[in-house]
């Protein structure tokens, strides 16, 4: 049935992304909100689930991004679109940038490697092959009872690499097209109609102006989709935002 597919490509899509916005980049590369070990680990293994097969570890993302921010479209920058023809050689070099720090295989400045979530054994339980093609072959048993066509089987391979596709149409689209808000020495876009499938990342350009702020969005018209879930679970007290002082605002994520 199309519908059934459709609304489970879909529901995939934005729960992965609200995962990797909500909990990887907002809480742990950048400590915008806190909240209790209790949730923080609900949080985590909601991440795990919601991102399968494509799961991104906690400490590597938040590590990364932070170099990211750090060396913005310069050469020590993990994925700037700068140096790329094209997109896919952007994913394969990040994919190795990030497995470098998984594996602990290079140097990691010390200032990013700290103040992240952690729960090792569920790292290791997600980032091993066998739970990996677990969750690949769940996807294809879906897709075996429920695609109408074998043409919808095209659609798998997103679902195996959710992760990195929404890693990629962000690090690519917000650091490429779109208008600035901001004149930056970075080449950081807002890339508004990507972002109606990125929820609030790909304001790039006001993120990058403005590491601290929960919301990406600081003109009118323009609407960060995960700032309202992050207001949602402070009203339901299951998070609290950090106060953070103007001089903080570039570094608040490296203070220990
Ligand atoms: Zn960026
Ligand atoms: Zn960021």
């Amino acid at each position: 049935m199309v519908s059934v597919i459709i609304a489970f490509f879909v529901l995939h899509w934005y729960l992965a992304a609200v995962s990797q916005t909500f909990f990887l980049h907002r809480y742990s590369a950048h400590g915008l909100f806190t909240m209790s070990k209790f949730w923080e680990r609900v949080f985590y293994f909601l991440a795990f689930v919601f991102q399968g097969s494509s799961f991104l570890n906690p400490r590597a993302y938040a590590v990364m991004h932070r170099m990211h921010h750090a060396y913005s479209d310069t050469d020590k920058d993990p994925h700037s679109p700068r140096f790329f023809n094209e997109v896919f050689s952007l994913m394969w070099h990040t994919k190795q940038v990030y497995q470098d720090i998984v594996y602990r295989d290079g140097p990691v400045e010390r200032r990013f490697d700290k103040n992240f979530p952690e729960w090792p054994v569920l790292d290791f339980i997600a980032d091993s092959s066998v739970i990996r093609i677990f969750w690949g072959f769940s996807y294809v048993i879906f897709y075996y009872f429920f695609a109408p066509s074998p043409w919808f089987y095209l659609l798998l391979p997103i679902h195996f690499v959710m992760g990195p596709v929404h890693g990629a149409l962000v690090n690519w689209c917000g650091h490429k097209y779109g208008y600035r808000n901001y004149d930056l020495e970075d080449d950081s876009t807002n890339a508004f109609a990507v972002d109606l499938f990125c929820l609030g990342e790909c304001f790039q350009n006001n993120h990058h102006k403005f590491p601290s702020r929960a919301n990406f969005a600081t003109r009118p018209l323009e609407f960060d989709a995960t700032y309202r879930v992050i207001k949602f679970f402070k009203t339901l007290g299951i998070i609290k935002m950090k106060r953070v002082n103007k001089e903080d605002e570039d570094t608040a994520w490296c203070e220990s």
